[in-house]
């Protein structure tokens, strides 16, 4: 098979070029992925983003109806009638936007409100939200740590935390390896200020878990906080769908949790739970809150609706995992690399970034619409198909994941 160009470099893409010239070349490059049929985006939603929907092919114009694995919305909050029905009266009751940022009279009733019961939800004193959770990331870390401080960040970490944490050191400490981490933590417990390692909850790529008490403990005897960003655990793990934190019964210990409305909330928005002092501090200081709209009144009550569900109603977390333990038993019988994954979240591994692409695009013919995770999100060699399960998926939609995966798999053999 002739091997494409798929990198920008291959079309003389450098970094010392100035940004002009940088956007010519940018174009050639996304027109040679749209000649190739290997576009930025296989499709354009027609109905709303679910575990089916309706898209409709960027070049034939053709809608087709496909089973979807793209969306995070994990307990399909996202469509359930309540969750519509307080959106709607909000939209009614306080219009369609907040339209000035919290600190300048955007806060609602609805926000506090919101930020109260997450912050019981999650075990902490006290909470605050932001219009995303990318947001809230760059907002915390970015205010929260200086020049004087370091970050120890698990190598997996959201690009919403490196990105947060521009402004002060950083050091990375590998993937739940707590012998790095230990080392690092003792080299730098005496340098720096404030020592505040963040991890994932539940890692967004590779779908398995921190080990949340071992690292923490770590923490305590080095002087250093913890921040876990829980955004893909928190509505599906623990008991209680607490999150992995409650996964591992230390409900309450951490320092400072962030986590997503986008996910199990199935809205948008993402929020910060912390001691009371603390989220006083970040409501003054945190930029992508102060300088930006509150999130909308609708996202605001179709969340709170989504945790009243979810707090009332096991029955999404378990019809959720019972998918999960399904497709897992699956393509582990028809041979497929999914590495360590432990939540609803499916690397396929592929590891060739030309034929991830190729093999997204092939689903999508065949009704399935899953998309191909490749370089820069992971490195080349770990170029994967990742398939978010929900819990509104039936069996019959994992099986024909696993039979279009099989069938392309003959095509392209990229079967581990
Ligand atoms: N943290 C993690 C681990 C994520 O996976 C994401 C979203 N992919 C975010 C933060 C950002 O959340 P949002 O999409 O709600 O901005």
């Amino acid at each position: 098979m002739e091997r494409e160009k798929y990198s920008l470099k291959d079309f003389g893409f450098n970094l010392e070029m100035n940004f002009v010239d940088r956007a010519d070349y940018f174009q050639d490059y996304i027109h040679q992925l749209d000649d190739s049929k290997h576009r930025a985006y296989l499709a354009e939603a027609t109905t709303g983003i679910g575990s089916t929907m309706t898209v409709r092919d960027i070049y034939t114009r053709e809608p087709r109806k496909v089973i979807s694995f793209v969306a995070n919305d994990y307990l399909g909050m996202s469509k359930h009638p309540q969750t519509i029905a307080a959106g709607i009266e909000a939209l009614k009751k306080y219009g369609t936007g907040a339209c000035a940022a919290p600190i300048i009279g955007g806060f609602l009733e609805e926000h506090r409100l919101l930020e109260r019961e997450i912050a019981e939800f999650i075990g902490q004193e006290d909470a605050m939200i932001f219009s995303s959770g990318y947001g809230t990331n760059t907002g915390v870390l970015g205010c929260l740590l200086g020049k004087k401080d370091i970050a120890l960040t698990d190598t997996f970490v959201h690009m919403s935390v490196t990105e947060g944490l521009s402004n002060t050191n950083v050091k990375t400490i590998g993937h739940n390896d707590l012998d790095y981490l230990e080392m690092t933590l003792k080299k730098v417990q005496d340098e720096y200020i404030t020592k505040l390692v963040i991890i994932d909850g539940a890692y967004s790529q590779d779908g398995d878990i921190a080990l949340i008490p071992e690292i923490l403990q770590m923490c305590r005897k080095y002087g250093a906080f913890l921040m876990v960003d829980d955004a893909h655990g928190i509505g599906v793990f623990g008991e209680t769908g607490r999150g992995v934190i409650e996964h591992y019964e230390i409900l309450g210990q951490v320092d400072i949790v962030t986590g997503t409305l986008s996910k199990s909330f199935g809205s948008v928005g993402g929020f910060v739970g912390a001691s009371k002092n603390i989220i006083r501090y970040i409501k003054w200081y945190a930029k992508s809150s102060i300088f930006s709209a509150a999130i909308t009144p609708q996202a605001t009550a179709s969340s709170r609706e989504a945790l009243r569900i979810m707090k009332a109603d096991p029955s999404y977390r378990e019809k959720l995992w019972k998918n999960v333990a399904y497709l897992k038993k699956c393509l582990l019988e028809s041979g497929f690399d999914i590495k360590n994954t432990v939540s609803p979240i499916f690397p396929i591994m592929v590891r060739d970034n030309y034929k991830v692409k190729k093999i997204a695009a092939m689903l999508l013919r065949s009704g399935i619409y899953a998309v191909g995770i490749c370089y820069p999100a992971v490195s080349r060699k770990d170029a994967r198909i990742r398939a978010s399960v929900l819990a509104t998926h039936e069996f019959g939609d994992l099986d024909n994941l696993v039979h279009s995966l099989v069938k392309i798999d003959r095509a392209l053999n990229f079967r581990q």
